[in-house]
């Protein structure tokens, strides 16, 4: 039985004071709430202030990104190193880093291998976009996009690495892929390939959320699915009671 969890993915959003706040806002609904994993992804300046927030709290704290080399001449680069000990998780290969900063399924794998080097729980981030979709080439590609980011992964390691597939075309764009597709690439393209990877029982193991326009109104569509164990939020994220909604009744979906 894999254990929901639901992340806030809040981009280049919030400054540190708009961050502390919302994350306040978000611990009078959700601290407590059992049965579900609960994250947020605060930009890098917000991240020390936010965990000093959410000191007691059950909500967990995860970094957007960051590079794989320890320390160096690396000018504007966060090393996990300096996120050990300040955050759990850390979102890798988001589609925004891949798109628009050109990081590449090498770079994804370097630093996946660099956040079990340091104790970080990695949420990797896969999806197709648009023309890949429509071309019928979804799970060729996403399926690509795994084999490629485990590579030299020890099972042990994949069992903590959350998966979010992300089809790009739906990301801040309001069309959410709907629950029974995602539901089926999940399975074929990300669980299937775990499977041939790993195993069965790693595969099983491993947390797949899903993610691209979650809103409270489709939270119970994605979470009732039974191969999507959570969701990554990011326009959602940044209202509390949109997020807690969207944990409360996609929680409930899964009971
Ligand atoms: C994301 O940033 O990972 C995301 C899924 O964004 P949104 O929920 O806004 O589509």
């Amino acid at each position: 039985m894999r254990k929901p969890f639901i992340a806030g993915n809040w981009k280049m959003h919030k400054t540190t004071d708009a961050a502390v706040a919302l994350v306040e806002a978000l611990r009078a609904e959700l601290d407590g709430v059992e049965g579900c994993d609960v994250a947020v992804c605060p930009p890098f300046p917000a991240l020390a202030a936010v965990r000093e927030a959410l000191t007691g709290s059950t909500i967990g704290l995860g970094a957007q990104n960051m590079y794989w080399e320890e320390k160096g001449a690396f000018t504007g680069e966060v090393s996990p190193v300096m996120l050990k000990g300040l955050c759990d998780y850390v979102i890798i290969g988001h589609s925004e880093r891949r798109n628009v900063f050109g990081e590449s399924d090498a770079w994804v794998n370097k630093k996946l291998h660099a956040a079990f080097a340091h104790g970080l729980k990695p949420i990797l981030c896969v999806g197709e976009n648009l023309e890949q979709n429509k071309a019928g080439e979804t799970v060729e590609f996403v399926g690509g996009q795994i084999r490629a980011a485990f590579e030299g992964i020890t099972a042990e390691q994949a069992r903590i690495t959350t998966v979010a597939y992300e089809p790009i075309w739906a990301i801040g764009t309001g069309v959410p892929a709907t629950g029974e597709d995602a539901n089926e690439i999940i399975g074929t393209a990300v669980r299937g390939v775990l499977a041939e990877l790993f195993s069965d029982d790693v595969a099983q193991a491993i947390r797949i959320q899903y993610g691209g326009s979650v809103k409270p109104a489709n939270a119970v569509e994605f979470m009732s699915q039974a191969e999507i164990d959570g969701a990554l939020v990011g326009g959602a994220s940044l209202k509390a009671a949109d997020f807690a909604a969207i944990v409360k009744d996609g929680l409930a979906a899964k009971e």
